[in-house]
């Protein structure tokens, strides 16, 4: 069956596999949904978007996104509310990140209108796929791609816009157990470590799977020239808390924008907690943590939202926080973003998108 909606056509899978899905039990990314967007870029401009079903694409090995790395994707969250409302969290945000993304990568901005009719077009269709149980949600990724058949190197003048979903459960984090990275770098200023590129994730797995042979959960990654001051936490963004103040890296050329990170400062300022957004270095957190000063340390990201940090090794040497409480600057952020999200608390700052 076709149909249109907005400018976007929609065709509808025959076979839908909604009722195989155990959504008492969603592992991260596992399933995806019954369909996708795809648009095209060709001749200096993108087309109209389709929903398709989801299923295999046929393209040559000669694409040069699997050659030179162009390719950007990006990762946000639906929610279904118990009376049927769905909203996506900070849609504009995550559009405008995306545009800086490709923007990096010499590929074509994605224009607003095609981004939000096609998501809502596509969320609309697979709204059923949307988990309602507390903490679920369905998970999207958009990613773009050079798509142009060609060996030499070369800026792609064809490009795939493709968007994806999938119901994921409420993500528990167990305390992580995180190495501070003194011989590997994910990202160096002046590179991409901004931008939400594949190749940011390539370069980060060996330097993550040695950490893990060593019995660690993630990386801290330090800055590319002196290895001295904290950037991130694997995929997501490093907070601590140090005399009651919440303290984050400042953001830099080699650090990504987390949305979550900014959402979570300015609830913080809102709930009267101090913010510092500035350098932190290794011997800070030594230094702090000798005198009792340091009582937290979490990593943010729309997966986990927070993800707590029980210990922090440094030179070879284990620095453990007191378990999170309650009380926690950490557990505190993430009620009140949780709350927002649900509605429970006014959204001061339309963060919550909410489908038509
Ligand atoms: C996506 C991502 C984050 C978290 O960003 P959110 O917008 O909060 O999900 C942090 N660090 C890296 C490297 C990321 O790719």
């Amino acid at each position: 069956m076709e149909t249109m909606s907005n400018s976007i056509r929609v065709q509808r899978t025959s076979q839908s596999r909604l009722k195989e899905i155990d959504f008492s039990n969603l592992a991260f990314g596992q399933h995806i949904a019954d369909h996708m967007i795809v648009a095209e870029y060709a001749d200096g401009k993108w087309g109209e978007a389709s929903v398709l079903p989801y299923g295999e694409m046929t393209m040559s090995p000669a694409i040069l996104s699997l050659h030179y790395g162009q390719a950007i994707f990006e990762g946000m969250k639906a929610y279904k509310t118990s009376s049927g409302v769905i909203t996506i969290f900070r849609l504009k945000r995550h559009h405008e990140r995306m545009n800086r993304s490709l923007e990096r990568m010499c590929m074509p901005p994605i224009p607003y209108n095609l981004f939000e009719q096609s998501l809502t077009t596509l969320i609309d269709v697979d709204r059923d796929w949307i988990p309602t149980s507390e903490g679920a949600s369905l998970y999207i990724r958009p990613v773009v791609f050079a798509s142009e058949a060609r060996l030499g190197v070369k800026v792609s003048d064809q490009y795939k816009f493709v968007i994806m979903t999938s119901p994921v459960g409420p993500y528990y984090s167990k305390p992580l157990r995180v190495k501070v990275e003194e011989t590997y770098v994910r990202a160096a200023e002046g590179g991409a470590g901004f931008a939400k590129c594949a190749g940011n994730y390539g370069v980060s797995f060996y330097p993550t799977q040695m950490a893990r042979k060593e019995g660690f959960d993630q990386v801290l990654w330090t800055d590319a020239k002196e290895h001295k001051y904290i950037d991130e936490a694997g995929t997501m963004n490093v907070m601590f808390v140090i005399d009651g103040k919440l303290v984050t890296p400042r953001l830099t050329t080699a650090i990504l924008d987390g949305i979550t990170r900014d959402s979570i400062l300015t609830l913080a300022k809102e709930m009267d907690i101090v913010v510092e957004e500035r350098k932190v270095s290794v011997e800070e957190l030594i230094e702090t943590h000798k005198q009792g000063s340091l009582t937290e340390a979490f990593g943010a990201g729309t997966a986990a939202i927070v993800a707590p940090i029980a210990t922090i090794n440094i030179h070879g040497k284990d620095y453990t926080l007191p378990p999170t409480s309650e009380g926690s600057i950490q557990a505190r952020v993430k009620k009140k973003l949780t709350n927002m999200r649900l509605g429970l608390e006014k959204d001061n700052h339309e963060w919550n998108f909410t489908l038509r």
